[in-house]
């Protein structure tokens, strides 16, 4: 898996499972790699934690990155294990020391290392926040500088880094600081961004802004719950700035307004549940009425434009017959699976 240098944009997420629980661990690597997560990180707190990581790493699908916060001991174990990289905010260890031994063992093992630092652990003032993002993002910028003179005189270059807030204004100035100042990777993302409910914007607004300038080779949409969401939310925003070939049917649906006589978001919602099968990309379109309707019709494949008690069903743009609502959802699947057995 490379990350950078032109490289498709990946994503990543991080389980919630204890570490040292192999196989919940494991079941929820293999859950998100099928979700479509391409890397997978590991909170390695204790010595059981690194412990596992031998069994977690061979019988995982993806790699998987260890997470190392406080104790450097368990980057030198999670090496040892055979991760494919270290995440390190050396904010949290004592000494430089400690990051030295940490290189050493990661240029041994070919391990990239990614460098992070959060907003929390550097800048704490609300009243530093500005529109601008400043000052919080040029003190992040600075003390990752500070952070990354052990590496340089190392002369260890096999790096990613990060700069995290929670504030999303603040993570897109300091992206576009580090952007600016270095030529490594950028992993994006918030950090304790939020619910699903608050967090999802956020984060999709942040890095969502940043992926659009150019900025961003890995990502992670840090949400609190479950990860497979983290996962969800990820892919959406990738296909929706066109940085991956969007896969699966993809439904669209108008808002409805006064002129809607059906239940169109259950419409589109049971299209999708009956195609989730399909792995190549199609567009299927439910509309509320024949305002927007016949123009929407002819950019999808297939589309049901709904109008009081019957709909016309459209393939490609080209009108096929009309059916009452009832038969929307099995008429729209139908097309669809023509369609993908004509190719
Ligand atoms: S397509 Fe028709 S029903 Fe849907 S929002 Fe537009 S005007 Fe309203």
């Amino acid at each position: 898996m490379v990350i950078g240098g032109g490289a498709p944009v990946s994503i990543q997420s991080m389980t919630t499972t204890a570490t040292a629980d192999v196989s919940a661990t494991l079941g929820q690597v293999r859950a998100l790699a099928s979700a479509g997560c391409d890397i997978v990180r590991v909170a390695v707190p204790t010595r059981a934690d690194t412990a596992a990581l031998r069994e977690i790493v061979a019988g995982s699908p993806v790699p998987i990155v260890a997470d190392v916060h406080f104790h450097f001991r368990r980057a030198l174990e999670a090496v040892e294990a055979g991760v494919a990289k270290i995440r390190l905010n050396p904010g949290t260890l004592a000494d430089r020391g400690q990051v030295r031994e940490v290189i050493a063992a990661c240029r041994a093992a070919g391990v990239p290392i990614r460098v992070g630092v959060n907003e929390g652990s550097v800048h704490r003032s609300e009243a530093g926040r500005r529109r601008d993002g400043g000052p919080a993002a040029g003190i992040m910028a600075e003390a990752l500088e500070a952070y990354l003179e052990p590496f340089h005189e190392e002369g260890f270059e096999d790096l990613v880094l990060s700069a995290k807030s929670r504030d999303a204004v603040t993570c897109v100035a300091v992206n576009r600081i580090l952007a600016g100042r270095f030529d490594y990777p950028l992993h994006l993302g918030l950090t304790h961004s939020g619910t699903a409910r608050t967090g999802l914007v956020r984060s999709m607004v942040a890095v969502g802004a940043l992926l659009a300038e150019g900025i961003g080779d890995t990502v992670r949409i840090s949400l609190a719950g479950d990860p497979m969401a983290e996962v969800t939310a990820a892919k959406e925003l990738l296909w929706s700035l066109r940085l991956r070939q969007r896969e699966g049917v993809e439904v669209i649906a108008c808002p409805t307004c006064g002129r809607t006589r059906a239940d169109v978001n259950a419409l589109a919602e049971a299209v999708g549940a009956e195609l989730a099968d399909v792995r190549e990309h199609l567009t299927v379109a439910v509309m509320g009425c024949v305002v927007n309707g016949p123009g929407e019709a002819e950019g999808v494949d297939a589309a049901a434009c709904c109008g009081k008690s019957r709909a016309t069903i459209y393939r490609r743009g080209r009108r096929v017959r009309t059916v009452p609502l009832a038969q929307i959802v099995p008429a729209l699947v139908e097309e669809a699976r023509r369609l993908l057995a004509e190719g």
